[in-house]
């Protein structure tokens, strides 16, 4: 046999047990705590603007567990971030997945001294460290880090993620023989009936509540035999899951709706895309959630939806031929194999709604740039921002004090925006020239979007629709010392810890600084508390210490102490 074929046999051969690695998930991963699992949030939660992308395990509310890397690998990515994960871990593993874990209390020491050194060079206590796979090898079972409370966590917990290296997708981490115990079924607390019709769904589609009954799995309709249907109908639903009996809710793992014996929708959460994530506004009834708190999860797909969760070629839209009885039976599964139905009977009767078919069609805009023009606006929805057609509707508000423009109301807050929209606002003539970088766009509730001044006009990215105006925003942001004064005696104590606040526009920017050097100040936007930690950089004796905070829009506050060490 000639040399050159053997070599390249064993290379061929090589080259396709890696590719079968990569197409079999793992299901030797460990827990990454060594606590008896228990969640505090699963994948595919509802969360405000998106999916729960991971597993939160609980850790007794306290901070300063061990954080185990759940599989061999490498550490490909290190992140400090002033809110998200706080202070997390990625980790490449060779079966194609990478687990992160997030808001970390502190790293390993190997891995906070990368961290540090990198603050240290970029001089910012933001960092997000790409690392190739030779720098950090790690073995399952290795602590990375001790578990915490940072960046916008609400309470000490692990965040844990698996994602597709790749792709980048969130995956279910249930999937990977991480099994947490389950043994209540899904919970169904109501449905709603949406009247379609023939018009894009929006807060105005008529819609009816149905009480369920039932428990132990079997639901049924309280008080309605037969629901009537119209031309066009769909259904929402509302339900959730929960792990053990009166424990804490939860996501579901599939729903699924069927019209006589056939699947009209399945929706199902083994993995979604970050950027299709905001869609879970999509995938509920938004106006519901925002007026009412109620999480309906509508069982059609709206034609903007780009969530992959959905079994495509099902609209789940319902259009009866006949006005005989058809029945219709709701599936819930959650990951221990518990499942709950529903069983209802529906008919078909135009003539009960026939008076809520509109009689004019609108003007719809969708699935493509949309323009809005005027004297005193200037607007741009993309193509990708609807999820479902709208018939634009704009008008003008009374000024009010202290503000330099009209309010002007961009459609509807409770249609809910994919992408954000570039909106411009004409100043009116009291905003001086040297103010006018000191301009922000504001919302009804009166939180800054940012902006800048451009030909007359205040410019910004607005991420929801609503009522928007010109303010200003000259003040500094607020300085306030817990620990230190000047001329103070810091001996035996670990930190120097600062609140600080601005009012408007936001805090852009903080630079600490110990004689003249850069110093990282760490900072918990939750609390607004800034801190530093002394370290050997700084030693015994005499100091000078310049904390200088900066706002969105260039103001800027600056504090000195003399201190002693
Ligand atoms: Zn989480």
């Amino acid at each position: 046999m000639p040399k050159s074929f053997i070599v390249g046999l064993i290379i061929s051969v090589l080259s396709f047990s890696a590719d079968a690695q990569i197409s079999q998930p793992s299901t030797d991963f460990r827990f990454p705590l060594d606590l008896k699992p228990s969640l505090s949030g699963a994948f595919g939660d509802l969360r405000p603007n998106h999916f729960h992308s991971g597993l939160d395990f609980r850790t007794n509310q306290r901070e300063g567990y061990p954080v185990y890397a759940v599989a061999d690998g490498f550490i490909s990515r290190m992140r400090v971030q002033i809110g998200g994960f706080g202070q997390a871990i990625y980790l490449d593993h060779p079966n194609g997945n990478t687990s992160v874990y997030a808001h970390l209390s502190a790293f390993h020491p190997k891995i906070a001294k990368l961290v540090k050194d990198f603050q240290y060079r970029l001089e910012s206590f933001e960092v997000d460290v790409p690392l190739i796979f030779s720098e950090l090898p790690v073995k399952k079972g290795e602590i990375i880090g001790w578990s915490g409370n940072t960046g916008s966590s609400g309470g000490p917990h692990l965040h844990f993620e698996i994602r597709d290296t790749k792709t980048e997708e969130a995956l279910n981490p249930q999937m990977f023989g991480l099994k947490v115990p389950d043994v209540s079924k899904p919970e169904i607390r109501g449905i709603y009936l949406y009247q379609l019709n023939g018009e894009p769904f929006s807060e105005d589609t008529p819609k009816q509540y149905f009480a369920v009954k039932g428990a132990a799995g079997t639901y049924s309709l309280a008080t309605t035999p037969v629901i009537n249907l119209s031309a066009e109908s769909a259904f929402g639903i509302v339900a959730f899951d929960r792990h053990v009996p009166a424990g804490g809710t939860y996501g579901l793992y599939k729903i699924e709706l069927s019209l006589d014996g056939e699947n009209i929708y399945t929706a199902t959460w083994n993995k979604f895309s970050f950027d299709a994530n905001k869609a879970i506004n999509s995938h509920l009834d938004y106006a519901a959630l925002k007026k009412t708190g109620m999480s309906i999860q509508k069982s059609f797909v709206e034609p903007g939806n780009p969530l992959g969760l959905y079994q495509t070629q099902q609209s789940g839209i319902i259009k009866l031929e006949d006005n005989e009885l058809h029945e219709l039976v709701y599936k819930l599964s959650d990951l221990g194999g518990n499942t709950s139905t529903l069983r209802f009977k529906v008919k078909r009767n135009m003539s009960s709604y026939a008076s809520e078919k509109s009689s004019a069609r609108k003007n719809y805009t969708f699935n493509e740039d949309f323009r809005f023009n005027n004297a005193d606006v200037k607007l741009l929805i993309p193509k990708g921002a609807l999820y479902s057609p709208i018939s634009f509707e704009y008008s003008l508000g009374a000024k009010l004090p202290g503000t330099y423009s009209q309010q002007h109301r961009i459609h509807r807050q409770n249609t809910p925006l994919h992408l954000p929209c570039t909106l411009s606002v004409k100043a009116d003539a009291n905003l001086k020239p040297e103010l006018r970088d000191k301009a922000v766009l504001v919302d009804q509730r009166g939180v800054s979007q940012g902006g800048t001044f451009e030909n007359g006009f205040v410019k910004s990215e607005i991420k929801n629709f609503g009522t928007f105006h010109i303010r200003m925003d000259t003040l500094p942001p607020k300085i306030t010392p817990m620990n230190i004064n000047d001329g103070k005696t810091m001996t035996g104590i670990s930190r120097i810890v600062f609140k600080i606040a601005d009012q408007l526009s936001g805090i852009a920017t903080f630079t600490g600084k110990i004689d003249g050097k850069w110093i990282l100040m760490e900072y918990d936007q939750k609390t607004a508390t800034l801190w530093h930690r002394f370290d050997e950089k700084t030693p015994p004796g005499k100091h000078q210490l310049e904390l200088s905070v900066a706002d969105k829009k260039g103001n800027t506050s600056v504090y000195k102490a003399n201190f002693n060490l």
